[in-house]
């Protein structure tokens, strides 16, 4: 034990597994069984609040660490999840860390899975269906369609559009005039909502934004790149939401009367 045997693990020379496990938008429908079957056998569950309360509402109090946003408001910071881990791990623990929709999209999979590797510790990264193809695709918004786009990009709306160096290209991203899927993007929505149409994109383009997708209280507001600031305020539309920006968004009129809980 690298803790200097203060702990007491399962045995002295069996390191346990970290799975990292994506849960999925939320439904526990559509956890993989894998998934499923994980957070049964698991003997710690690291987790955020993204898998949703009826998820998280499966998993016994007992064995679920919060590992998101401290009482004080305050993130956990990376460091002590991946120390967490490690350490978990090393007791001969078997792990599930945990992760709204997919691990390795915007959920820090990849530096968990490098810093697991560094560790030594062994792990399984366990896919999930990830939010940003599910919530439209709930909403009745295929994120491709062959009359309307063949490509779709999955961009972060967090980043601040009018900084200098943005990791993001939004006059890019507007010319190629595939999908835009964004993530984390319901604060930034009238800053990178500005950038497209200074960037040529048209004002009429329809835009959606699911919120909670496939949580008990999901919601779906939709507008125009022009109009969606406006609705996002008057319907008070709050994180977790995806934003879906292009002719796909428009498809949702044409099956809406079919689609779950509208
Ligand atoms: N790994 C996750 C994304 C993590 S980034 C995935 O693959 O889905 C966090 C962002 O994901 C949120 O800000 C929101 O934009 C989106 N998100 C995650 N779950 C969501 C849900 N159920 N409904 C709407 N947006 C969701």
């Amino acid at each position: 034990m690298s803790d200097g045997g203060e702990r007491v693990g399962k045995s002295d020379d069996t390191v346990g597994k970290v799975y990292l496990v994506g849960s999925g938008p939320g439904d526990p429908d559509l956890l993989t069984v894998k998934a499923k079957r994980l957070l049964e056998e698991a003997d710690v569950v690291l987790h955020d609040k993204l898998p949703g309360p009826e998820i998280l509402g499966t998993i016994p109090e007992a064995k679920r660490e919060d590992v998101g946003k401290r009482a004080g408001g305050e993130w956990t910071p990376q460091e002590y999840t991946n120390a967490r881990m490690v350490e978990l791990a090393r007791e001969g623990e078997t792990v599930v860390r945990l992760k709204g929709g997919d691990p390795t999209v915007f959920g820090r999979g990849g530096e968990e899975m490098v810093h697991l590797a560094e560790e030594g510790v062994p792990f399984e990264l366990v896919p999930g269906i990830t939010s940003a193809v599910a919530g439209p695709a709930v909403a009745g918004i295929p994120v491709t369609h062959r009359d309307h786009t063949s490509s779709v990009s999955f961009v972060t709306g967090h980043e601040d559009p009018t900084k200098e160096e943005s990791a993001v290209d939004w006059a890019a991203l507007a010319d190629t005039g595939g999908t835009i899927v964004v993530l984390m993007g319901v604060g930034k929505l009238p800053d990178y909502t500005a950038a497209l149409r200074e960037a040529g994109m048209a004002p009429e383009t329809p835009v959606a934004l699911i919120e909670r997708a496939t949580w008990p209280d999901q919601r779906v507001a939709t507008g125009t790149l022009e109009t969606i600031v406006a609705v996002r305020d008057s319907e008070g539309i709050e994180p977790p939401a995806i934003t879906v920006i292009g002719d796909v968004a428009g498809q949702r009129e044409r099956v809406l009367e079919f689609l779950e809980g509208e």
